[in-house]
């Protein structure tokens, strides 16, 4: 039987993804974005950002000038808003200690902010050539599923027997097509539920297809399930039909991204929005509660739709805003969601 590599590479060059608009380039910059934005987001979402990235900050430079927040309006509603602070830091490096170029060994690579050991080696091999594994969430089930690999894959000792592994099965040559055949079978063939095992290039030796356990594997997380959060975003409108907003402060979910303002669900809201905006609360609506899942917490928030009126109290950190220019700003996704539905802003 060809090899595990050699059989990945000829599925890529017939049935693999050739014309994603980060690929067919040797360029760093492009490529390193791709890699940042792809991580835990999937490509079809990606792509429109991607260029619109682009369009504004056509170059590391450009990135490294931009303002934060202009960067995290671009970033708003891709998720895991760290990944921008990121990026931003990272730009910065490669534009101030680098004279804006990137590093091409993933050692160097992995020193920039937000790049990980499977990222630096995507970025060394689509951009530089390099031969080096990557082990994506996508990789990792793969892998533990042809080679029967037990244990989650989080832990470090099944951590450490993947890289093992991926590092073993490298080609000597045709690094990209494997690379990028890895990633497509991934996000393809081998989902996570679903997988079209029937027309899989690997499944004549896949440890999980012919012991019937493809799903069991890889090995869910033992343990804690997921925290739980519950609390209300407060939906500030005057009469004219403007919309409070807040930023948040620079640490915690959402950090530096512009928010409805939170409370909890047994405030007393006149006196809040009286102590905290010097605003008279006049009508109030508590909406069904929408449910928004984070990595390690689930958040269940009541949206409560109130109008008020009155001179808002100075605070650089809150302005009530028409609804374009709200929309425009860079949001956490719930508050993107809230903001998008026009029946909560069509009563006032
Ligand atoms: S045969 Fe099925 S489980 Fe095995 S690698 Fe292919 S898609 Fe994944």
């Amino acid at each position: 039987m060809p090899s595990f590599s050699s059989r990945l590479i000829a599925w890529q060059r017939q049935q693999g993804r050739h014309h994603l608009p980060w690929q067919n380039t040797r360029d760093a910059y492009r490529i390193w974005l791709s890699e940042i934005m792809l991580q835990q987001t999937q490509v079809t979402t990606v792509i429109g950002y991607y260029e619109r990235f682009l369009q504004s900050f056509p170059t590391v430079q450009a990135l490294a000038a931009a303002p934060l927040a202009r960067v995290l309006e671009h970033w708003s509603g891709l998720g895991y808003y760290r990944r921008a602070h990121h990026l931003h830091a990272a730009a910065q490096r490669v534009a101030n200690d680098h004279d804006g170029v990137f590093p091409d060994a993933p050692g160097s690579l992995m020193t920039l902010p937000g790049v990980g050991r499977s990222t630096a080696a995507a970025i060394a091999v689509f951009a530089f050539g390099r031969r080096a594994a990557i082990l994506d969430g996508n990789v990792r089930r793969l892998l533990a599923r042809h080679h029967g690999i037990e244990g989650f894959p989080g832990l470090p000792a099944v951590e450490k027997t993947l890289w093992a592994l991926a590092e073993r099965l490298l080609p000597r040559q045709h690094l990209e097509t494997y690379t990028q055949g890895l990633m497509d079978i991934g996000a393809q063939v081998c989902t996570r539920s679903n997988p079209r095992c029937a027309s899989c290039p690997l499944r004549a030796d896949c440890v999980a297809y012919r012991q019937d356990r493809v799903h069991e594997l890889p090995t869910r997380r033992s343990g804690k399930a997921p925290l739980r959060r519950d609390f209300c975003l407060l939906i500030l409108l005057r009469r004219d039909g403007r919309v409070l907003l807040e930023a948040r402060a620079n640490q915690g979910i959402w950090s530096g991204l512009w928010s409805f303002p939170e409370c909890e669900n047994n405030d007393d809201l006149a006196d809040l929005i009286r102590a905290r905006w010097g605003l008279t609360l006049i009508a109030k609506t508590a909406r069904p509660a929408v449910v928004h899942k984070l990595t390690h917490r689930t958040l269940h928030i009541t949206p409560v739709v109130a109008t008020v009126q009155g001179r808002l109290r100075a605070a650089a950190t809150a302005r009530f805003l028409s609804l374009p220019e709200a929309r425009q700003c860079a949001l956490p996704t719930p508050v993107r969601r809230l903001l998008g539905q026009d029946r909560f802003f069509s009563a006032t």
